[in-house]
């Protein structure tokens, strides 16, 4: 199927043999290598759009052990592919052909959690939903919350840059993330930790692996500041009559919840339609064009809960919002985020689904999606689009029975084109990997690009680091 949708060519890497998997056995114990049947699970993504061919996977436990296999692979030119949690949805973290997986989900560690500055140190394959059960117990929380967190690993996260649903209150990882442990395509050991916010010593080098997908190294330790938890959290659920609606009250909000608003999401009627049909979920709304998410955190719950239901009174007498409702209970937060949460899962029960994530100027933020939905015709059975609305963050969905070759061709590549006449982003928050190489330049300059590729070659010479993703092909 990939090579189908993907005419990709192998490169000229080295084939895997007895050899070889006897060498990694000797730099992890046996059972850490696993071949045969068991890898088939790691060869394909969570959305199902890239399947490899990979007969070996490896699950090193230390930074010595990464070391070890990349300075191997690296003489020997074996390809690799760093794989987190494996929820990425732009087919980054899977082999296109027989790539030897590295699975860093054993590097679990959390090293030290210090409650008095807030920052936590760990290994990269700590589950996202892990990290903030445990700093929780400090009264912290971690920066960042995504729908994959039961399975995404922080080094994914870090690696993808990934945004989710609180960047509007924290920022992204750029920030967050003070440091970080990398190894690169040699096996040298990269030591870019620091356990300060302030730090200007001279290029600050491990912006270059946050967001670069494994293309430059393989993250193994972080540091990351953790703010303090919120002592109170409420949510507003809210129906809107048309999307100039959407943004007057994403106005209101910012104006009238300012510091303690963490959260504003977007989600249309045929979005929600999706996750309370597929996953039985009931809307405490009823039906209506758009729905908005508001979420605050603070100190005091009074206090926001008085803040959130004076917003909602204002958004609908001046007739912003239709209808809306505010809880802190959380059963009842739980039934608002999940709605919003499993769109993803439930488009991808219903049939094949052509996803993008793209960023838009809010002016233009929704109007691609009717635009499409005319493209396309009957040919799909839903077009629908929710997302970060606060981030300027669409994420625009094509759902057909099955792989489509004509919808394909009707999708791509307008929709990056689309995007970059108004002048957006190709990729808001979840990476280029496998899908989007080809499509950079909509979004990147020719000299932008360029550099790109010379800090590959000088980071990984042998192109053994996650191949076919993140940069276009040469001849391109
Ligand atoms: P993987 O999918 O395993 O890998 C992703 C990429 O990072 C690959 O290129 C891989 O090679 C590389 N990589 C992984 N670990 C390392 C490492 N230690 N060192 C170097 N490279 C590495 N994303 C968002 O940004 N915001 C969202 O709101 C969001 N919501 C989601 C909701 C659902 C239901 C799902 C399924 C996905 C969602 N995602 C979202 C996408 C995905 O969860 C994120 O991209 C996440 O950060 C990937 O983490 P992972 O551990 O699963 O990485």
């Amino acid at each position: 199927l990939t090579k189908d949708r993907y005419p990709v060519k192998r490169g000229n890497y080295a084939i895997i043999n007895d050899q070889d998997v006897a060498k990694f056995e000797s730099i992890l114990e046996k059972h850490r290598v696993i071949t045969g049947e068991e890898t088939q699970g790691y060869n394909i993504d969570w959305i199902g759009s890239v399947r490899g061919s990979s007969n070996v996977v490896l699950k090193p436990k230390t930074t010595e052990e990464v070391s070890e296999i990349l300075k191997y692979c690296n003489s020997r030119k074996i390809a690799v592919v760093p794989q987190g949690g494996n929820t990425g949805l732009v087919g980054g973290s899977v082999p296109v052909f027989d790539e030897v997986v590295i699975s860093m989900s054993l590097m679990n560690q959390i090293e030290r959690i210090d409650e008095y500055s807030g920052i936590v140190r760990c290994q990269s394959g700590v589950v996202l939903e892990a990290l903030e059960a445990n700093v929780r117990e400090k009264n912290l929380c971690v920066p960042l919350d995504l729908g994959a967190k039961g399975s995404c690993h922080i080094g994914g996260n870090v690696s993808t840059n990934a945004g989710g649903l609180r960047l509007i209150r924290y920022g992204n990882l750029h920030g967050s993330v003070l440091g970080v442990e990398a190894v690169l395509a040699n096996g040298q050991i990269m030591n870019l930790m620091s356990n300060f916010k302030k730090d200007n010593t001279g290029f600050h080098l491990k912006h270059l692996f946050i967001g670069s997908e494994g293309s430059l190294g393989i993250v193994t330790k972080l540091a990351i500041h953790c703010p303090t938890a919120p002592q109170a959290v409420n949510l507003a659920f809210v129906g809107v009559e048309n999307y100039q609606n959407v943004l007057d009250t994403f106005l209101l909000a910012k104006k009238e919840l300012g510091e303690i608003l963490s959260s504003v999401e977007m989600i249309d009627e045929l979005s929600l339609g999706c996750s309370t049909t597929m996953c039985n979920i009931q809307s405490p709304l009823q039906t209506y064009p758009f729905y908005m998410i508001f979420e605050t955190s603070g100190s005091n719950n009074a206090h926001d809960e008085e803040k959130l239901t004076n917003f909602l009174n204002n958004a609908m007498e001046k007739s912003l919002v239709a209808d809306g409702v505010v809880t802190n209970e959380s059963a009842k937060m739980k039934t608002i985020w999940e709605m919003r949460e499993r769109i993803a899962e439930s488009l991808l029960k219903m049939g094949y689904c052509f996803k993008y994530d793209i960023s838009l100027p809010l002016s233009h933020f929704y109007e691609i999606v009717p635009v499409l939905r005319e493209r396309v015709g009957d040919l799909a059975k839903i077009v629908c689009g929710y997302g970060h609305v606060g981030d300027s963050n669409l994420h625009l969905n094509v759902l057909c029975d099955s792989f489509n070759k004509e919808i394909y061709s009707l999708v791509e590549p307008f929709v990056f084109e689309y995007t970059s006449k108004l002048n957006g982003s190709v990729s808001a928050e979840h990476g280029i990997g496998f899908h989007k190489p080809k499509y950079l330049h909509f979004s990147k300059s020719k000299e932008a690009i360029d550099m790109m590729r010379q800090l590959k070659t000088l980071m990984d010479p042998n192109e053994i680091l996650n191949p076919y993703k993140v940069l276009p092909p040469l001849n391109k």
